[in-house]
């Protein structure tokens, strides 16, 4: 993804405000700050004057820090009491040019944490972020969430009608995925018809299965049920694999002496020795292994992380597959039409763009250049 920071990162703390710079087209300049900016034109404050130009007067404005400073006090006033001040901030940020996309990105997910009702808010400002750095794709697919947040506002159906080629070429994309990755299952090459499934499991119309597949809810339990149809290569479903440190006894040889048993201690001058028990290994000769600690002689299996599948609990539809894949099929090659079939029919998502990664429960405060919980705070 092209990532294309709109201003530098504003938590430098300290930094010396450098002046907003204003270059006219007849090739004066001048330095201050930048009061206002809009349809009128861009008023600065200079040392000496606040003075206003028309926009067809301008040639470029570079920012110095007196923007990340105003950004700096709106994310200070922020308070979960009112998500609508979140959202707010991140639509300033877009417009302005200000901020980078992870704050972008923070404030939008917090406000629709705090409050789904702005999950069409907040998913357009990121799709107007998306389409700023000129991500079409990522633009559509912001849109479209918002859009099925929020399917009766029309800035949000106009925007995604706007980008709708792009959203189109993903969701073909993401069919063509589901398709080919139904194929694998279908052809019973289940080992690669698990990672690819996983990549293809928000395509449209992947929620079809369980019309096509009752015994499946979603692909994810598809996925569940190929996972224990198939047994790890590492470990065939022990879930462990032989300790390589003490190749699956359990137990080392004793350093302390050398795996004896026992000492051997010379008595001086006589040449009688004295055998006296080993106290590391109680003349056994052995220690435990340290490695296999919790299982003895078995280490974890790294590859399914010792988890066993359950076995599978429904009959292998083949069938089933192949007319999913059918359905799928029918909506790539236009027969039932794409569009139609993502709109307002599919159920609200809510707050399903929530990035729980992010933010808790979006109870979070900026402070002093510093994203906070509110405990985190007091
Ligand atoms: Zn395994
Ligand atoms: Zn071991
Ligand atoms: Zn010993």
């Amino acid at each position: 993804m092209k990532k294309l920071m709109l201003a530098a990162v504003f938590a430098a703390a300290g930094l010396t405000a450098a002046a907003d710079k204003l270059f006219l087209k007849d090739g004066r300049t001048y330095e201050g700050k930048i009061v206002e900016e809009g349809d009128a034109g861009v008023k600065i404050k200079t040392s000496k004057a606040t003075l206003t130009f028309p926009k067809d007067q301008i040639d470029k404005i570079e920012r110095g820090t007196s923007m990340m400073e105003t950004l700096e006090g709106k994310l200070e006033e922020l308070s979960p009491e009112a998500p609508e001040t979140y959202v707010a901030t991140a639509e300033w940020c877009v417009k302005e040019k200000v901020g980078d996309e992870p704050t972008v990105e923070r404030l939008a997910n917090i406000a629709m944490a705090l409050d789904p009702s702005f999950c069409g808010r907040g998913n357009t400002v990121l799709g107007d972020f998306a389409a700023a750095r000129g991500d079409r794709v990522q633009a559509a697919e912001f849109y479209f969430r918002a859009f099925l947040a929020d399917w009766k506002n029309p800035v949000a159906k106009r925007k995604l009608q706007e980008y709708k080629d792009a959203l189109e070429e993903r969701n073909a994309r993401q069919m063509d995925k589901l398709r080919d990755a139904l194929t694998l299952a279908i052809d019973n090459k289940l080992a690669e018809a698990i990672p690819a499934l996983s990549a293809a499991r928000g395509a449209p119309f992947a929620n079809l299965i369980s019309t096509y597949m009752p015994s499946y809810r979603s692909v994810d339990a598809l996925i569940e049920d190929i996972k224990a149809r198939v047994p790890c290569k590492t470990c065939n479903n022990k879930g462990t694999i032989k300790c390589f440190q003490c190749d699956g006894t359990g137990s080392l040889k004793c350093t302390a002496c050398g795996g004896k048993g026992y000492k051997e201690i010379r008595l001086g001058g006589t040449g009688e020795v004295r055998k006296e028990i080993c106290p590391v290994c109680n003349k056994s000769g052995k220690v435990r292994c340290p490695r296999c600690k919790e299982i003895k002689g078995a280490t974890k299996c790294s590859t399914c992380k010792g988890i066993i599948p359950a076995k599978p609990t429904v009959t292998w539809d083949r069938n089933g597959l192949v007319n999913f894949r059918g359905a799928i099929e029918q909506r790539m090659s236009g027969v039932l039409p794409i569009e139609e079939q993502v709109g307002p029919k599919l159920p609200r998502l809510g707050s399903q763009n929530y990035d729980a990664s992010f933010v808790d429960d979006g109870r979070v405060v900026y402070s002093k250049g510093r994203w906070l919980t509110q405990s985190e705070k007091k």
